[in-house]
């Protein structure tokens, strides 16, 4: 969202602006960076180097880089990467506008352009947090939990509808906490009705559920509101009791463990999806199995697995010593794939022969690829339907039988009329 704001100030400012990563022949390439995590980092690096080569072939001409690995370590990229121009902080739009010959304007400061498809958008909802967990630089580079007013979101998220957007991705560093900074009490069920109270809003799917403290009223909300996906992101980290609390979570393994049951229970047929990180300091082989034990009984519906690694400046890095070595940390994230494969593949497999709605994102070849209420853009699997023999709409939604599976996505075709 960060880019979707700072791309409206520039088109504001009167450039011709495109998302992509297709640098060739633009005058200059922005480029959003995450400081995350090792691999995030790696990630925004490499991209930065990539245009740095077509600088040098003269396919572009200037290069500004920001965002939160460029505002953490800004002074080192200078160093290191000479040919970068020039390189911002998080939030510093005006002045990049002004750096391109372009003047500000501060009243679009909140609005944006949408770089996803035009059906569907994230709408961050804070910015900040106020967690410390031990690992993460994040509340470092962000600062403290800042929740964007109720009624704000909801001016957004009729602007987001008016342009066509039908599916809201809930987002910010911590949704659950939503609310406790500005109204001294956690808002996130009242605003989730809010927003699906906007006319043209079909879905809204929740990410970054911080499970410690979990807001409950927030269930009913999911399980009865028909707008509401039934779907939830919660990133757990770990299981093991000793590695969470290394890792400060706020959480126990027994709480966990009954915040996951009754999830379930009260959404019947929710998705799960989770976020574990393997090679935290204090996770030992037993620690591990008992990780490995958890996905193997949870049966995640989506699950993702990070390497551990020392940020500078975190409690983590300043307390630990950063033990296991990293080909033992890519071992143990391999085994948690392979075997979230095997389960993947099977919970796949009995959707077959079932009829979800599905809204199509776009055609690809010789298949449409759309998603369910169980999947989320970019990081979920897709429904991929032949286009031979179906005229399908982008960001419509259909009605779609799944004739088979594999472990990450579903084949189908739409359910005939009148079946
Ligand atoms: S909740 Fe923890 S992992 Fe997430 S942003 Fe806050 S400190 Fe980082």
């Amino acid at each position: 969202m960060d880019s979707e704001r700072l791309m409206r100030q520039l088109q504001e400012a009167g450039f011709q602006v495109a998302h992509g990563r297709h640098a060739a022949g633009a005058k200059a390439v922005l480029i959003n960076t995450c400081g995350f995590i090792n691999d995030a980092k790696e990630e925004s690096v490499n991209t930065i180097l990539s245009v740095i080569a077509a600088k040098k072939r003269g396919e572009v001409e200037r290069i500004l880089v920001f965002g939160c690995l460029s505002q953490r370590y800004r002074h080192e990229l200078q160093q290191e990467l000479p040919e970068v121009d020039r390189f911002f902080g998080v939030e510093e739009f005006d002045k990049i506008v002004a750096a391109l010959g372009g003047v500000p304007s501060p009243q679009f400061l909140t609005r944006r352009a949408i770089a996803t498809p035009a059906h569907y958008a994230y709408l961050k909802i804070s910015e900040g947090c106020n967690w410390g967990c031990s690992y993460c630089a994040i509340p470092l580079i962000r600062g403290k939990y800042r929740s964007t007013p109720v009624e704000q979101l909801v001016v957004e998220t009729k602007l987001l509808a008016a342009r066509g957007v039908k599916e809201l991705l809930i987002t910010a560093q911590d949704t659950t906490y939503y609310g406790m900074d500005l109204y001294g009490r956690r808002r996130l069920a009242g605003l989730l009705t809010a927003l699906s109270e906007v006319n043209g809003i079909e879905w809204i799917r929740l990410h970054y559920a911080y499970p410690a403290q979990f807001p409950e009223d927030v269930l009913p909300v999911i399980r009865e509101n028909p707008k509401l996906c039934k779907y939830l992101d919660i990133p757990l980290q770990h299981i093991s009791g000793k590695v969470l609390k290394n890792m400060r979570r706020g959480i126990n393994s027994r709480q966990t463990r009954a915040l996951i049951e009754k999830l379930r229970t009260e959404i019947p047929g929710v998705a799960l999806r989770t976020t574990l990180i393997v090679g935290h300091p204090g996770e030992d082989a037993a620690a591990f199995r008992e990780l490995e034990n958890f996905v193997e009984e949870m049966r995640f519906e989506r699950l993702g697995v990070f390497c551990y690694s020392e940020e500078e400046g975190t409690y983590g890095a300043a307390h630990f010593p950063d033990t296991v070595p990293g080909e033992e940390k890519q071992e143990r994230r391999g085994r948690i794939m392979s075997l979230q494969a095997r389960i993947s593949q099977q919970l796949n497999e009995e959707k077959i022969g079932k009829t979800f709605r599905t809204v199509i994102d776009r055609r690809e070849g010789e298949y449409y690829a759309g998603r369910t209420q169980y999947d989320s853009p970019e990081v979920d699997g897709e429904v991929l339907i032949p286009a031979a023999g179906n005229a399908l709409r982008p960001g419509k939604f259909y009605d779609i039988t799944v004739t088979a599976a594999d472990a990450y996505d579903l084949f189908g075709q739409q359910q005939a009329l009148g079946a």
